[in-house]
């Protein structure tokens, strides 16, 4: 990425039918390295007409992929995720530059995007489709799974690499073609680094689609159409709109939202191992993931040692530069969203919160942050933060943990910390959020499980698996009579 001559092949272009080139209005979008930031290249900006090239290609492109042998498909997803793992070294550090994220967020999302494509290819040849039995002796009847057809996909920025490639990947292996619109602050190893690697694998012109761009370009992608179905990856305030757009268009749409997760420490576990746990969930890559603990409801005999073991752990965190080693966090990815988290801070400490550790930024780097004593009706607690900042209240019980946990619209993940693992089952059933975890992080994810959210974090677009058969085919049901029909005329 690095190299000139590489760079040459895609700054200032879009990816469309096969090769890069540029957009048609000419516009490009400087990408920053958002801890030194300085531009680290620029790419095309797509306009209405490249999208319309775009679809085309795509609708042209479809039916002959999905009409090719399952090993040629899978052969395809092994050969970009070997591309993928060949330049892990360099696609990693453009992540660090890109994402601001330290290196070992990085290294997880190559290798987390290679195992989307290992898996990818295993889906090519399940046996998706079923006999359904009949009435009538004579009728065979069977419910195929078919491709959707042409899939946009619309992206965020925190995980660009991993989150383009868990639908690109999956949509591919099931026969679609893909009009991919990376988030405009990672547009290159959320949308380069792709159309790259399955160049070099060897995917078919027209199949994969890279348009970078903003709302505009976001927008005329769901409404295209000759889009079959949008998978929408960001915020439940994007994905509202996104909804009611594919929703007149009766179109289908898969939405990974955000949450308002929360960890739990029961009144049995052992203080210091929660607080490891709740500072990796609340911290990790600057608190910007949606999967971030942004509530931590713990057991009242326990309070005062949490809090106190969290706040250690706050100050020993070096902020950073991420291409430093020595620095745990980098740079908030940009000042609007520095200023949010900052806004919503002061707003719960002016409505009686108290900081104990943290609270503030320099330029982008935000410090680790505990707060206490946060009303419940603060947007710092009803709503996603999307920073480093772990607000932390005592509760009585079980019971009333519970109540708080399932007291908001969003349902993506929550995690339970106890010494007693039946009891944290048994806990982790009444939470509601499509996934819970028990002594662990709430930030996990792998290519094979069903990730995914209920409520406002979420609508149908579970990944992994089985889930991704649902998202990206639809059902035919054709029935062959082997007998003599007799209708009354
Ligand atoms: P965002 O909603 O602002 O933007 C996401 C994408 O949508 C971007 O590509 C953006 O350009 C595009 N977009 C914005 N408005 C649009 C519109 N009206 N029509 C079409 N496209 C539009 O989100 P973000 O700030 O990039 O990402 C952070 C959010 O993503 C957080 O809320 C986080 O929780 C969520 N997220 C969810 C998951 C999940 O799997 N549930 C994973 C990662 C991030």
């Amino acid at each position: 990425m690095q190299e000139l001559e590489q760079r040459a092949a895609w700054d200032g272009k879009i990816f469309v039918d096969g090769g890069f080139r540029a957009p048609e209005g000419g516009e490009t979008l400087t990408v920053l390295d958002k801890a030194a930031r300085e531009p680290i290249g620029a790419v095309g900006v797509a306009s209405t007409a490249d999208l319309d090239a775009a679809v085309g290609a795509a609708k042209a492109a479809q039916p002959a992929w999905a009409a090719e042998p399952y090993d040629v498909r899978a052969s395809i997803l092994r050969a970009a995720a070997a591309a993928l793992q060949a330049r892990a070294d360099e696609v990693a550090s453009l992540i660090v530059r890109e994402t601001g994220s330290i290196r070992g967020k990085a290294d997880y999302e190559v290798g987390g995007a290679a195992n989307e494509l290992f898996e990818a290819a295993g889906l090519t040849s399940r046996a998706i489709s079923h006999i359904i039995p009949s009435h009538d002796p004579g009728r065979y009847s069977i419910a195929e799974r078919i491709p959707r057809g042409v899939v946009g996909a619309i992206t965020p920025w925190n995980f660009p690499l991993i989150l383009g490639m868990r639908v690109v990947a999956p949509a591919l292996a099931l026969g679609n073609a893909v009009v991919l619109k990376p988030s405009p602050e990672t547009p290159i190893s959320g949308g380069v680094v792709l159309a790259e690697i399955f160049a070099e694998a060897g995917l078919p012109a027209g199949l994969l689609q890279v348009l970078p761009g903003g709302v505009d370009v976001g927008e005329a992608l769901v409404a295209h159409p000759g889009v079959s179905m949008i998978h929408f990856t960001g915020s439940t305030r994007t994905g509202r709109k996104i909804a009611e757009v594919a929703g007149r268009e009766l179109k289908h749409c898969s939405l990974e939202l955000g949450g308002d997760n929360a960890l739990v420490v029961l009144d049995d576990a052992d203080v210091d191992h929660a607080a490891m746990i709740g500072a990796w969930s609340a911290w990790h890559y600057q608190g910007q993931t949606c999967i971030t603990a942004g509530r931590h409801i713990v057991a009242r005999s326990l309070y005062d040692r949490y809090v106190a073991a969290l706040a250690e752990r706050a100050k020993a965190i070096a902020v950073g530069d991420p291409t430093d080693a020595s620095n745990g966090l980098g740079p908030m990815i940009n000042e609007t969203q520095r200023d949010r988290a900052q806004g919503m801070l002061d707003a719960a400490v002016s409505a009686g919160a108290t900081v104990v550790e943290g609270g503030t930024a320099d330029g982008l780097f935000f410090r680790p942050t505990v707060v206490t004593d946060v009303p419940l009706d603060s947007e710092l607690w009803a709503e996603e933060i999307f920073a480093p900042v772990a607000p932390v209240i005592p509760v009585d019980s079980e019971e009333e943990a519970i109540a708080l946990v399932n007291d908001t619209p969003y349902g993506l993940v929550n995690g339970v910390v106890t010494g007693d693992l039946a009891r944290g089952q048994r806990v982790a059933e009444k939470l509601r959020s499509g996934m819970v975890h028990v002594n662990d992080s709430t930030c996990l994810d792998e290519a094979h499980v069903p990730f995914g959210g209920v409520g406002a974090s979420g609508l149908g677009g579970r990944a992994g698996g089985d889930a991704n058969i649902e998202e990206f085919t639809e059902t035919r049901w054709i029935s062959v009579q082997r007998g003599q029909v007799e209708y009354p005329y």
